[in-house]
């Protein structure tokens, strides 16, 4: 697995120091956001999930949030479906924080925020490990009581590792890098 890395792009160690500070600023912004539904948008943000929760200094509670995924392919089909059977917790009047792996072209956020703001959620922030901003399509609009928080701007590469699969693989890689390429080949023939 790991010989199929062509470059590191964060460490773990990059990654365990950004994740406190951004669960330091969460903790000190949503201090009256409380008990904070830590809503995981399965599978890529389960890594982060359970990092930021163990740093955050708030009551939380956790659940997992499902939506169409990229299959076995690197580009976005740009269009998200929100399953929301998925979600074991009743987000009504709840506060939320959305954790996303990485935020792409953004559509995946926007159909959550939408489908949250529907159901009732008294509030809305988001925390992604990685934003792709040049990659922005949708605009991200959040409630004026919601925050977003992005760990590092990530450059436009297809990247895996700490959570985020090609194909369902290297999720459990504790870094975020970058595949060869003879790898992608080598799935489609
Ligand atoms: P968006 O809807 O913002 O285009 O896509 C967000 C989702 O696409 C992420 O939650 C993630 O599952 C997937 N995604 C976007 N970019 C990458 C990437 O570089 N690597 C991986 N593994 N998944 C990505």
């Amino acid at each position: 697995m790991e010989s199929d890395i062509e470059q590191v792009l964060w460490t773990a160690a990059d990654i365990e120091q950004r994740v406190k500070e951004l669960a330091a600023a969460i903790s000190r912004d949503l201090a009256s956001h409380t008990p904070l539904l830590l809503l995981g948008v399965a599978t890529g943000a389960f890594m982060l999930v359970a990092d930021l929760a163990r740093h955050l200094k708030l009551p939380v509670l956790v659940d997992f949030i499902r939506v169409q995924s990229y299959g076995n392919n690197t580009q976005s089909s740009g269009v998200a479906t929100v399953s929301s059977c998925d979600a074991k917790i009743n987000v009504k009047g709840k506060h939320i924080l959305l954790v996303e792996d990485i935020i792409d072209t953004g559509v995946t956020l926007s159909a959550l925020v939408d489908h949250l703001l529907e159901r009732g959620a008294a509030s809305i922030s988001v925390c992604a490990l990685l934003d792709k901003v040049c990659r922005r399509r949708v605009g991200l609009t959040l409630p004026s009581n919601g925050r977003l928080y992005a760990g590092f701007q990530c450059p436009d590469r297809f990247v895996v590792g700490y959570g985020m699969d090609f194909a369902e693989h290297y999720r459990n890689l504790p870094y975020v890098g970058v595949l060869k390429p003879q790898v992608y080949q080598s799935c489609k023939s």
